[in-house]
C-alpha cells in the first residue's frame, strides 16, 4: 500500500539577523543555511520514515534538484515529481538574536502543478491506498475528486488554513487533520461544529496537550495527552505528526495506534531543532521508550 502525497515542496532559506528588517532597511545577514521544507516535503519524508511507501506528487524549478534529491534519500519515490519552467517554493526566514522571525513565501512551481500530472501520478493508485494533500499547492480539489473516485482513502491536512479550500474538498474526505486554531478558525468560519462535518474521522492536535479525535459515524470523541517531553523547538511538529499517523493507517494499524505513533513522532521532533532533516524515525521512537 502506498500514500500517495500531493505536497509542497520548499527550500527553506535561514538568515540570522541582529534585528528584523524595518521598511527600506538593507541589513547584512551573519548566517546562512539552506534545508528541505514545506508542509508537503515534511509529510513524505514522517511517511517514509514511519516505513511506509511515500510518493510524492509535486513540483519544483531547475534549482530544486537538490531538493528533490534529498527526498530520494530519504527514502521518498520522487517519480511524480515534475521539473517545471519556474523557480523552487521557497522560504526566506529572518530570525534575530532574540529568536523572533519573519518570514517571507514564494509558492513558485507548487501552485503551478496541472491536474493532468496529478491525474497521470495517481493512474497506478488502488483504492487500498491513500491520498494526503495540504494546502501549499494547487490541484486539491482535482487531485481530490480523483482520489476519492478511485475509492482511496483521502485524508487532508487543512494547512495553512482557508476556509473555502476546505469547503470545497469536505464531500471528498475520509480524514481531517488540523491544529487547534485551524479547528477554531473551521467552525467559526464555515459555522459548524467538527461533530457535524461530513467527514468520518477529524483529528485536532493540540501541541502540548496532545490530541483530540472525533469519531463522527460513531458520535464518539477521545482525546488523547501528549508525552511529556522538554520542547525547544516546535516546528514541524504538526507535519510530523500527520505523516506518521497517516503511514500507520496505510500499514493497517487502527487510529489509535497511529495516533499514539504520531504523538511519539511529534514529541521526539518538539526536542529537535530544525524541520525535513530531523523527523525521527521508527527507530528513534522505539529507542526513546516514550
Ligand atoms: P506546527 O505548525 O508547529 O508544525 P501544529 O500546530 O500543526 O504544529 P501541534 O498541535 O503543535 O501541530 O503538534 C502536533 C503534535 O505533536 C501534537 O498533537 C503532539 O502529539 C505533538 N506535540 C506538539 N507539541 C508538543 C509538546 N510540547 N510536547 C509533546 N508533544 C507535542
Amino acid at each position: 500500500m502506498t500514500v500517495f502525497n500531493l505536497g509542497s515542496i520548499n527550500a527553506d532559506l535561514f538568515y540570522r539577523v541582529p534585528h528584523l528588517l524595518a521598511p527600506g532597511e538593507t541589513l547584512a545577514s551573519t548566517k546562512h543555511s539552506r534545508g528541505l521544507g514545506g508542509k508537503g516535503a515534511n509529510m513524505s519524508v514522517a511517511i517514509a520514515r514511519a516505513a511506509a511507501r511515500a510518493v510524492h506528487i509535486g513540483a519544483v524549478g531547475s534549482d530544486g534538484r537538490w531538493a528533490v534529491e534529498r527526498l530520494l534519500e530519504y527514502g521518498v519515490d520522487t517519480r511524480s515529481i515534475v521539473e517545471l519552467d519556474t523557480v523552487t517554493g521557497h522560504a526566506v526566514i529572518m530570525v534575530d538574536d532574540q529568536g523572533e522571525n519573519a518570514i517571507l513565501i514564494h509558492p513558485g512551481a507548487n501552485r503551478a502543478l496541472t491536474e493532468t500530472h496529478i491525474a497521470s501520478a495517481l493512474g497506478a493508485a488502488s483504492e487500498e491506498d491513500f491520498f494526503l494533500f495540504q494546502n501549499e499547492t494547487s490541484g486539491q480539489v482535482e487531485g481530490a475528486t480523483l482520489a476519492s473516485a478511485r475509492g482511496m482513502r483521502v485524508v487532508y491536512a487543512a494547512a495553512p488554513f482557508d476556509a473555502k479550500a476546505v469547503e470545497a474538498v469536505l464531500p471528498m474526505l475520509d480524514i481531517l487533520v488540523v491544529n487547534a486554531v485551524e479547528a477554531q478558525q473551521l467552525t467559526d468560519e464555515l459555522g459548524v461544529a467538527l461533530a457535524d462535518l461530513p467527514v468520518r474521522d477529524v483529528i485536532v492536535t493540540l501541541g502540548g496537550d496532545g490530541c483530540r479525535w472525533i469519531n463522527t459515524d460513531e458520535g464518539t470523541e477521545q482525546t488523547f495527552p501528549a508525552i511529556p517531553v522538554t520542547a525547544v523547538d516546535t516546528t514541524g511538529a504538526g507535519d510530523t505528526f500527520t505523516g506518521f499517523l497517516v503511514a500507520a493507517l496505510d500499514r493497517g494499524l487502527p487510529m489509535e495506534q497511529a495516533i499514539s505513533l504520531g504523538q511519539q513522532a511529534g514529541a521526539i521532533m518538539v526536542t529537535r531543532h530544525g524541520t525535513a532533516d530531523v523527523i525521527p524515525d521508527l527507530k528513534d521512537i522505539q529507542d526513546a521508550r516514550l
